[in-house]
């Protein structure tokens, strides 16, 4: 507690209560109930993942301390993983033994500053669970609870979405800073939910990633987002280029590379004409896992390159040694260009570098014709934003090229009035 309250983080108590474990004990006997103790501990302990310590505090109660919490949904989401873990069947002797938990969770800030408050709150949380039906989590402040459940619906609404076709993807044009004309366009996920209507994928990419779900919809987009790609190119616009987010959690798993070889097997799509998008955190984390399954696609032939660079904080040691090709400056650093002297500073440090490490300097969230200009000045090579179109399906793109390659053409894009891509 006093770390978290020193570094201003939130801290959950989870406080796991064997569902009728007295069973156990009087119908196998007490050896056979230690052994359970144990096995759940062990099962706890490898399906939990990351962060935590995992604490036996009494017969068959235990507790897990979650420090550095972004939300009170996080404790949640581990919450769930904990009772996943205890429900995974246990071999007693020659029997199989199923068994649950109840969870009560108190937070810190949240709930109370004070220690011995957060274990009784937790606890009494895990009573109430455990009376409204045990195998379940509860946070000891309703409101939370609700929280809690929202986040349910939208994790299974989610589970639903790929099958029902919720889906799509909008492509937003990327022209190079010289000629003006498309090079590339990016993949960007796009949801309908049916009771709440278009969702940002802001707010849904955290729990595909958090739920594993994203393995599965992003091997769905990257299939798609080839084939799309080879069907412009067969259509008007030979040679151009995808590129799709990949999330700091998949880069570390192995589906990546499958995904990325059967999308370009089954579209047909030159490899070079994929490319990959990482974020920089990931780098970070784990920079070493990171650069072997870089490796590993590169050897494939598609291209890279580090998302919103300049957010994170990732080593320029490893940058060099990274085969990425390309540098996507965060349009964090372009909104007040070129007044802010600090942001000038800031983007043409990262252009330099690009060029320096031989990357490609790309810029994201170009508005206007000012920044434009100015990063035109600047020597960066390829540009994105709303300038030269925001993104949009594939027919629309498409039709919005051909519109401006007609000489008759104002120029002009039919929804935002700004100037349009050449094609
Ligand atoms: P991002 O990769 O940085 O994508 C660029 C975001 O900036 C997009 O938001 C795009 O619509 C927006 N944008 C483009 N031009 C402009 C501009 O001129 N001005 C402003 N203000 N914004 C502009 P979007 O589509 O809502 O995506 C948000 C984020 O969600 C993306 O940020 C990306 O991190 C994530 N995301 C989107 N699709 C996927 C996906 O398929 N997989 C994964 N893992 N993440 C995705
Ligand atoms: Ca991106
Ligand atoms: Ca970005």
């Amino acid at each position: 507690i006093g770390r978290s309250a020193h570094y201003d983080r939130l801290l959950a108590l989870l406080y796991i209560d064997l569902d009728r474990f007295k069973a156990i004990n009087d119908s196998l006997g007490h050896e056979a109930g230690d052994q359970v103790l144990v096995d759940v501990a062990g099962q706890i302990l490898r399906h939990r993942f990351d962060t935590g310590a995992l604490y036996r505090i009494g017969g068959d109660e235990f507790a897990v301390i979650l420090e550095d919490l972004t939300s009170p949904e996080q404790a949640a989401e581990k919450a769930e993983r904990i009772l996943q873990a205890c429900r995974r069947p246990l071999t007693v002797g020659t029997r199989e033994v199923v068994i649950t938990a109840s969870i009560g969770i108190a937070l810190f800030p949240g709930d109370t500053q004070n220690p011995d408050r957060l274990v009784e709150d937790a606890h009494a949380a895990s009573k109430r669970a455990k009376k409204i039906g045990q195998d379940r989590a509860l946070f000891y402040s309703e409101q939370f609870n609700a929280a809690a459940l929202e986040r349910l619906e939208w994790e299974s609404d989610l589970r639903k979405a790929l099958r029902q076709r919720e889906f799509h993807i909008y492509f937003q044009p990327r022209v190079g800073a010289e000629s003006g004309e498309m090079v590339a366009m990016e993949a960007l996920l796009r949801w309908e939910h049916p009771k709440h209507g278009r969702v940002s994928p802001d707010r849904f990419v955290h729990i595909l990633e958090e739920t594993g779900l994203i393995g599965a919809v992003s091997d769905w987009l990257i299939r798609e987002a080839c084939q799309q790609c080879k069907a412009l190119q067969e259509r008007s616009h030979p040679g151009i280029r995808v590129s799709v987010n990949v999330s700091s959690m998949q880069l570390l798993t192995h589906s990546l590379l499958d995904s990325v070889r059967s999308a370009l097997a089954a579209s047909g799509l030159a490899p070079h004409c994929l490319e990959l998008e990482i974020t920089e955190s990931v780098l970070v984390d784990d920079p070493r896992e990171a650069a072997a399954t870089l490796d590993r696609l590169k050897s494939f032939g598609v291209q890279l390159a580090i998302d919103d660079f300049g957010t994170g904080y990732s080593s320029l040691h490893y940058l060099q040694h990274l085969p990425v090709d390309s540098l996507k400056i965060d349009r964090s650093f372009l909104v007040d260009l070129p007044e802010s002297p600090d942001q000038t500073a800031l983007t043409e440090t990262v252009v330099t570098l690009a060029h320096n490490f031989g990357m490609l300097a790309v810029a994201e969230g170009v508005e206007n014709e000012r920044q434009h200009a100015f990063l035109k000045a600047l020597g960066c090579d390829e540009m994105q934003g709303y300038l030269f179109g925001r993104p949009q399906p594939l027919a629309e793109l498409a039709a919005q090229l051909d519109r401006t390659s007609s000489p008759a053409d104002p120029r002009r894009t039919r929804d935002t009035g700004k100037p349009a891509v050449r094609g």
